[in-house]
């Protein structure tokens, strides 16, 4: 199943019960989301062959750039209750294969195992429009680990959020995050010979030398190849991310001559942290350095005050809509009748899910917003009564 969804989520739910429906026009300067869907084939490289294997692409375009993530995993039961795939299972093939490693390019390390080998809830989006916004959630077995991804109009990067929810019965003892880039080139396997760079704030490193991350200090890490430069002609372009300092505890980089790991371990108590992805496709490496020199301290400021909550549940107050939707329903009188089935149901399912969506249950979160963006149909039925009637 393909969809692309232009759902415009601002202005919505109680502000859509008294005013007028937003355009139906997807304004210019949006972000759009491109749900690519879930794909099964017979694995070939992605694990023995004839096992059924899974692929989602899911695609975040903000006007001036498209990154696509792909859930990737085997479906056969031998695995158990893991979903492996040789290339990895959480990718990013767009908009450069290399850079951010297309096949898995994130590994989220609960207790030493990662949690993206584990069954995924289906990539859901939370928000078009004046931000996209979407959510994956894999079930590791000490914890709920969620990923939201986002990108702001006209954005060159990904803002996300990583959590961790501990099951009742487990303990979450040690997160780690390993991420693979091949910047801008894939040397190696084309039989090329690069000279890879990482770049923090603090220092510069060229390949082969030990990195470790000093976390106050190395808020940013920039990875460049001086031979795969788009300046000569050569590569894709460099790539970079930014991290949240509050909840690294330590880090490494492997400058490898082809691929370059970053290792960093969090604070399992933090619950959560935040990172930026960067691919600059298309920039030379001068012009992708300087940006990073010029505006990851405010990149760094907008993800640190961001909030991730879905926006229909970051407007939401449950008493006053509930209030807002009774009063309707009472100044439709008879013709509110009809509908009044539906606006119980309305109300209970989101007085069962608001709970524990504010303890942190982000797939309880994503229904409540799913259930407010399907609602103004019966709101504006309401809405249209009620001013029937009071005429
Ligand atoms: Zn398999």
């Amino acid at each position: 199943m393909t969809r692309t969804w232009v759902v415009p989520v601002s202005a919505i739910v109680i502000g859509m019960v008294l005013t007028g429906p937003s355009s139906a026009q997807e304004p210019a300067g949006d972000v759009a989301v491109h749900d690519g869907g879930a794909k099964v084939s017979r694995a070939t490289w992605e694990c023995t062959p004839g096992h059924e294997v899974r692929k989602h692409r899911i695609t975040l375009d903000s006007g001036a750039v498209r990154y696509t993530f792909m859930v990737s995993g085997c479906l056969d039961p031998s695995h158990g209750d893991q979903h492996p795939c040789n290339e990895g299972t959480f990718g990013m093939p767009d908009p450069s294969l290399a850079n951010w490693y297309w096949g898995g390019f994130m590994k989220v390390l609960v207790n030493g195992t990662n949690a993206t080998l584990y069954q995924a809830e289906e990539p859901r989006v939370l928000e078009t429009g004046a931000r996209g916004l979407i959510q994956i959630v894999w079930a590791h077995p000490a914890a709920d680990v969620g990923l939201r991804l986002m990108m702001l109009p006209a954005g060159n990067h990904v803002l996300a959020e990583l959590v961790w929810r501990p099951r009742a019965d487990a303990a979450v003892e040690t997160v780690a995050l390993r991420l693979t880039c091949y910047p801008s080139f894939f040397t190696t396997a084309r039989q090329r010979t690069g000279e890879r760079h990482c770049r923090t704030p603090r220092v510069d490193m060229a390949e082969g030398q030990p990195l470790k991350l000093v976390p106050g200090e190395d808020a940013w890490l920039y990875y460049y190849d001086r031979v795969f430069d788009v300046a000569n002609g050569e590569g894709d372009g460099p790539c970079a991310v930014l991290l949240d300092p509050s909840a690294v505890t330590a880090g490494s980089v492997s400058i490898g001559g082809y691929a370059v790991t970053t290792a960093v371990d969090l604070d399992p108590e933090a619950g959560r942290t935040r990172l930026a992805l960067y691919d600059f496709t298309g920039l030379s490496n001068a012009d992708a350095g300087e940006y990073m020199e010029q505006h990851a301290a405010d990149d760094q400021a907008r993800l640190a005050e961001m909030d991730f909550r879905p926006g229909p549940v970051r407007g939401l107050d449950v008493a006053e809509f509930t209030a807002e939707v009774t009063g309707l329903l009472a100044a439709a009188a008879e013709d509110g009748e009809a509908l009044k089935p539906q606006v119980d149901e309305l109300l209970a399912r989101m007085a069962e899910l608001k709970p524990a969506a504010d303890e942190g249950d982000w797939t309880a979160e994503a229904d409540l917003a799913e259930l407010l963006l399907r609602s103004p149909d019966i709101l504006w039925k309401l809405k249209a009564f009620a001013v029937l009637n009071r005429q």
